[in-house]
């Protein structure tokens, strides 16, 4: 749909949503997000302080006091009243079910072939998108997003585009995996615009790698946007930097995840003390990769930092040393998405820490 291809000005206005369809609330909260203040007519409600919540329908003179109107009911011959009445009283007008009959013009021609984009959303804070993928999944038909694309990402994406989660249950890894990368596929295949939205950089952790293989089977045309992995938004935000003349001349980003109960890691190569070691997906295994880093070789009072929702309202950021932090996150409660940081560096944050959410 091509609401957001639309260069039209909400804001200030006032625009009116006649809901009861899953897009109608997105919609109502997109306008506010630009600025736009909104009466939301439906059930469904929203915490965003500029849309008014209403319960029923709007009556004539509801419709005749906004400058935009949009009838995203999920009752088709509701929306074509309601588009037929704009059009007689001249209101810029959309519906869901005859975007063809948008008061403007596509921007975009409806006859290209579907393409995917690989985007990485960053760790969280929305201001860390990269120019392109703002754009891109305000431009997108489809998005098919991960667990860790945060909500204030989710809220700046085209309202009216599909959303598919494709987050994955632990245990079905592989069969998942493969049934998103057909997935995209399908949806390309449409035609569709699609975006692949995942967080941090796609090509970190991320699998980003064999989901485009498959495009690439397929032909389909599809591009890359690098994002914010999780070590660079994690580091500045808690003020450690991973690498310093004095203190750490590289670093190396690992997964700590579990493979059959063990950590599959090149232990020797990580224990270097001139060298800081993050590790992704390293909560459930902390203990394991401390003990085994310090069995090793690396000295056991090393200074590492566990850093809680990096970059967002509630990171938080854990510090003591590859023996004693095991301890302290266990006495503290901890939510992921978590992240590791390992090396003399992580004590330069008590002056460099500056992100006080
Ligand atoms: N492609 C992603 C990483 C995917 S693996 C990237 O480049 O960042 C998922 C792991 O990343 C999580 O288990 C966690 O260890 C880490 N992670 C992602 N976002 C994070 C955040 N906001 N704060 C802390 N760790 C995060």
């Amino acid at each position: 749909m091509q609401l957001l291809h639309t260069p039209l000005r909400v804001t200030g206005r006032h625009c009116l949503v006649a809901g009861g369809s899953p897009q109608s609330i997105r919609l109502a909260e997109w306008l506010a997000l630009h600025g736009a203040s909104v009466t939301h007519f439906g059930n469904e409600t929203t915490g965003h302080t500029a849309v008014h919540c209403q319960t029923g329908t709007p009556t004539a003179s509801d419709i005749d006091s906004s400058w935009l109107v949009i009838a995203a009911s999920d009752d088709k011959n509701a929306n074509k009243e309601l588009l037929e009445h704009c059009e007689r009283t001249a209101r810029f007008c959309y519906s869901i079910d005859h975007p063809e009959h948008a008061s403007w013009l596509p921007t975009r021609p409806d006859a290209e072939p579907g393409r995917v984009a690989l985007v990485g959303a960053g760790p969280g804070d929305p201001e860390l998108l990269t120019l392109r993928a703002l754009r891109l999944i305000q431009q997108a038909d489809v998005i098919v997003y991960d667990r860790l694309v945060s909500k204030p990402i989710m809220a700046r994406c085209n309202p009216a585009a599909e959303f598919i989660y494709a987050g994955k249950a632990k245990s079905k890894h592989t069969l998942q995996q493969e049934s998103i990368n057909n997935l995209l596929v399908t949806l390309a295949q449409r035609p569709a615009n699609v975006v692949r939205l995942k967080g941090g950089d796609p090509f970190i952790f991320g699998r980003g790698g064999e989901e485009i293989e498959t495009l690439a089977d397929h032909r389909i045309p599809f591009q890359v946007v690098p994002g914010v992995t999780a070590a660079s938004g994690c580091a500045a935000f808690a003020g450690i930097p991973l690498t310093h003349r004095d203190y750490a001349q590289s670093c190396v980003f690992v997964t700590g995840h579990l493979q059959n109960g063990e950590i599959n890691l090149n232990w020797r190569e990580l224990v270097s003390p001139q060298l800081t070691v993050v590790v992704y997906m390293g909560l459930t295994g902390l203990e394991k990769i401390c003990a085994a880093m310090i069995e090793h070789g690396r000295s056991a009072d090393t200074p590492a930092a566990l850093v809680q929702q990096g970059t967002q309202p509630a990171q938080r950021v854990l510090e003591g040393t590859l023996t004693d932090l095991p301890a302290i996150v266990a006495a503290n409660e901890v939510s992921p998405p978590t992240m590791l940081i390992i090396g003399h560096v992580v004590t330069l944050r008590k002056k460099l820490g500056w992100f006080n959410p």
